[in-house]
């Protein structure tokens, strides 16, 4: 396999980096070699594999010899496509040296352009390009970047010694420096840099690209591109490619620009360019904030009232070979593209071109557009749609109706509500979040080293940056909510306060978002319930259609029943009925249950719990009639029930008669240590049968009433924490039992079944006999996540994300199913389920029930349904549909 392959230029075949996928050369490489193959102009270029970057981190940050040799051979494909040669003082080919993963990745190395310019190449630019100001303009910025970039120094000084130079001139705008201005800051950038490095900036050109290819390696391994890493669940061990592509020039004077485009709104879906563009220019001014951008299209211009033409009208000849060129992209990739051109006196240049991020409306509108349009069918609409982004449409918006106390208006970066308090810093944010409160974090621009706070915040206002700014592309991504360019917010980091308009306001202050409109609000506007309808009404029924596996919900209150169905669930798969116990008005009762000494007090105590469960039971049958709901018995060691303070011994001592210290010594007696792995499940019931009996009356009482309303009622009665089919029995007969009493005194009968739970790994191994007495399985990954791994959910916290830093879990097992190993005894007790009872039900109702990758493993091992928590319940049909695909 070859280091480089080569692109654009009339590259031949076999060198072609258009041969290799993107897991080889990147998606930006891939890119690239694919635009020039369609016949696009892409300046000629290489691309370094990043297999490269694997072995290079690997073997202690060397280069080997064949890499050289293959890199400098690369190098004269661009000599000879452009017809300049690299380093030569007449006329220098000029580079760029970018990074390019697999997946477009914002905490990689940032590029290096203008990269082979020295103190004797700058004045060759500047006699054939006849444009010395360009000439030096370019030199500037190649030292302020590679310094920082590659060299690691501060940028701080190098700006300011731009700063202190314009003031001196009294210039207002970098476009007033002339050459000799640029000139005198070029001298005043080197010195700074040997001042800072003790040692001059390199003029050896080689060294420049070998320095800012290593860099970019390197840049695989820093601390922002680990943090990106974590949050998007991308593996360590994937690399970046290095691009290295011929310079085109967006900063040659007026008839020269750049931009950057999608070819329909990312944030709305809607068929139209969008678009941002700065006339004499170079890439890294339109996303960096130094000078405002204008729009691309005469008609986003005039809708925003702005004054600067746009490119339609600046330059109609270059925008209108871009129309042509985004119309022959999304039809060659069949998806919205995200572009960067370059545009050099007059000439159009493709820089980049990838599948744009999008908001979940706009993924939702593109797709269901695109198969209107002919472009994709159905099951690739499907396909396109992230299912996890779905959760943004899910949760609630801007109640319209309620007033706005409206502070200032921003750019619409991204939509959705957010309120919470202000922070001014990632770090805080992170904090504050952690402690359960909802922030917004508040910056003059982000940058990536904030991604974990943006990540943290519930939204992101920023008072600079355009649409496509750095906070804006990364808020999109994530799905926060995000007005950036606001900016009439003036923040004093110092003092932690902020000036919005003529308002004061300090970290901690409440602020409400509107990522749809730009609206920055003060305080905290009510918000509204999502509905199902439009485009994601359109793509649930395209998914529902392509779906083998059933979709339910866990829920156990009416009103999350009654949400679960609007949201498209087709039964119960999960009612945990000790949520029902921690009711105030019941918790009594069922701590004098606990602490009664013997059976008479225990059953004295259910006495009371019984209309109150079937009351509990009669509600959630009523709403989900006609599906099947799956009740579990009680679960959780008794422990968790336990009175805590004077006043609630008091109350029980009150209820039950005994007295206080009576009680306190019974409450001592039920200590565990270990409880989830102690007194609980199916043991209670085997321990105490008259709790479950309880249980299962209160079931079948309302079963029996619900159907005497004339409803079709199919209770699904599931003992938990089963390890045998011995307590399986014993319980299946007390159930039995109890039905045979409820059915004789209602005088009615009604079908119901009797299953377990796979939650501990002899349950799994021994799935072949239990499934001669139990009707269903129903796989609760969490305990079976816990029992298999010997790891507690609820201490993992400490060590957990430190294991999956390290790789030893590639994602959090009780978030992503560890399909290796859990999923084993999941594919395990599925077959011998199977084989005793080959109608046997199958389900999952762990948390894994919600999350796309375990959702696709439960389709490969053939289950019935999954259930998922009520706003899971729409990402769930859609993973489901995209695993049957
Ligand atoms: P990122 O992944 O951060 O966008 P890129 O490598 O795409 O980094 O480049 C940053 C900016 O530099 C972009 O605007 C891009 O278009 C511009 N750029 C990159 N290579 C060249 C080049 N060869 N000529 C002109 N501009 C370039
Ligand atoms: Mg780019
Ligand atoms: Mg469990």
């Amino acid at each position: 396999n070859k280091s480089v392959y080569t692109f654009g230029g009339g590259a031949n075949n076999n060198d072609d980096a258009r041969s290799r996928d993107k897991t080889i050369v990147g998606g930006k490489g891939a890119n690239l070699a694919e635009m020039a193959g369609i016949g696009l102009p892409v300046p000629p270029g290489f691309t370094i594999t990043t297999e490269e970057c694997v072995s290079y981190l690997a073997g202690g940050s060397d280069f080997s010899a064949e890499l050289r040799a293959d890199v400098a051979t690369a190098l004269t494909h661009i000599e000879s496509a452009v017809g300049k040669s690299f380093g030569n003082n007449a006329d220098p080919l000029l580079v760029s040296v970018r990074s390019g993963a697999r997946v477009s990745m914002p905490g990689m190395m940032d590029t290096v352009l203008n990269l082979g310019l020295n103190d004797e190449t700058v004045k060759g630019l500047a006699a054939t390009s006849g444009d010395e100001r360009f000439a030096w303009d370019s030199y500037r910025r190649f030292i302020q970047m590679y310094s920082d970039v590659v060299l690691g120094l501060d940028h701080g000084a190098f700006e300011e010694a731009l700063e202190i130079a314009k003031e001196d001139k009294g210039y207002f705008s970098d476009t007033e420096m002339d050459a000799g201005d640029w000139k005198a800051l070029v001298a005043e950038y080197e010195t700074i840099v040997e001042r800072e490095l003790g040692r001059p900036f390199p003029q050896d050109v080689t060294e420049q690209l070998w320095g800012a290819i290593a860099a970019v390696f390197d840049s695989w391994d820093s601390d922002r591109a680990k943090v990106y890493r974590r949050l998007n669940d991308i593996p360590g061990d994937w690399g970046t490619a290095v691009n290295v592509q011929a310079m085109v020039f967006g900063n040659m004077g007026e008839t020269s620009a750049t931009g950057v485009a999608f070819t329909r709104d990312p944030a709305t879906g809607e068929r139209a360019y969008f678009g941002e563009w700065l006339v004499n220019a170079q890439g890294e001014d339109v996303v960096a904030g130094i000078r405002t951008p204008q729009y691309l299209t005469k008609k986003a211009r005039e809708t925003a009232n702005a004054k600067p033409l746009s490119m339609e009208e600046a330059m109609p000849v270059a925008y209108g070979e871009l129309a042509a060129v985004f119309e022959l992209l999304e039809k060659h990739y069949k998806d919205m593209q995200d572009i960067e051109f370059t545009v050099e006196r007059g000439k159009l240049w493709m820089l980049q071109t990838r599948s744009g991020k999008r908001t979940a409306k706009a993924a939702l509108k593109m797709a269901v557009d695109m198969v209107a349009e002919g472009l994709i069918d159905e099951a690739t609409a499907i396909r396109r749609v992230d299912p996890m982004a779905l959760d943004q449409l899910l949760h609630p918006t801007l109640d319209p109706k309620a007033p706005r106390d409206i502070l200032t208006k921003g750019l619409p970066a991204s939509p959705g509500a957010a309120a919470g308090a202000i922070v001014l810093d990632a770090d805080t944010a992170e904090r504050r979040a952690e402690r359960g409160e909802a922030v917004i974090l508040v910056r003059v621009e982000t940058s990536p080293e904030d991604i974990h706070g943006m990540h943290a915040a519930k939204g992101i206002l920023t008072a600079r940056g355009g649409m496509t700014s750095h906070a804006a592309v990364v808020a999109r991504g994530m799905g926060r909510p995000c007005v950036s360019g606001a900016s009439a917010v003036h923040i004093d980091l110092a003092a932690r306060t902020l000036r919005i308009g003529n308002r004061d306001l300090k970290e901690g202050d409440l602020i409400t978002l509107d990522g749809a409109t730009g609206d920055v609000m003060a305080g905290e506007v009510p918000t509204i319930e999502p509905e199902l309808v439009g485009d994601f009404g359109t793509l649930m029924t395209w998914a529902d259609k392509h779906r083998r596996m059933k979709v339910r919900t866990n829920a156990e209150t009416p009103a999350d029943c009654q949400m679960a169905r609007q949201f498209g669930a087709e039964g119960i798969g999960l009612c945990r009925t000790e949520h029902m116990f921690f009711d105030e008005a019941r918790i009594t009762a069922v701590r004098q249950m606990i602490l009664a000494d013997n059976e008479a007090g225990r059953r004295e105590a259910l006495t009371k719990l019984l209309p109150e469960q079937r009351q509990d039971f009669h509600k959630i049958f009523e709403v989900m009639t006609g599906l099947p709901v799956t009740i579990r018995l009680l679960d959780p060691p008794l422990h968790e029930f336990l009175p805590h303070g004077d006043a609630e011994f008091e109350e029980v001592a009150q209820a039950s008669g005994y007295g206080v210290e009576h009680l306190r010594r019974r409450a001592a007696e039920l200590h565990e240590f270990n409880p989830m792995l102690g007194h609980r499940g199916c043991r209670l019931g085997v321990t105490y049968p008259e709790i479950y009996e309880m249980q299962a009356r209160a079931i079948f009482e309302a079963a029996c009433d619900v159907a005497g309303q004339g409803e079709a009622i199919v209770p699904e009665i599931m003992v938990p924490l089963v390890g045998s089919k011995r307590e399986l029995d014993i319980l299946k007969d007390l159930i039995d039992r109890v039905a045979a009493e409820v059915f004789a005194e209602k005088g009615r009968t009604l079908d119901y079944i009797v299953g377990t739970m796979i939650e501990l790994p002899r349950a799994a191994l021994m799935a072949g006999e239990i499934a001669e007495s139990g009707a269903f399985f129903s796989f609760g990954t969490n305990d079976l996540t816990q029992t298999t791994l010997g790891v507690s959910r609820d201490d993992s916290a400490r060590f957990l994300a430190q294991y999956v830093e390290k790789g030893i879990y590639q994602r959090d097992p009780f978030v992503s199913l560890d399909i290796e190993g859990v999923g084993q005894l999941v594919s395990l007790a599925a077959e011998r389920g199977r084989a005793t009872r080959p109608d046997i039900k199958l389900g999952i109702c762990g948390e894994h029930g919600g999350d796309p990758a375990s959702i696709a493993f439960c389709e490969t091992v053939g289950l019935d349904y999954v259930s998922a928590s009520p706003y899971r319940v729409p990402i769930a049909r859609l993973a489901a549909a995209q695993a049957a695909l």
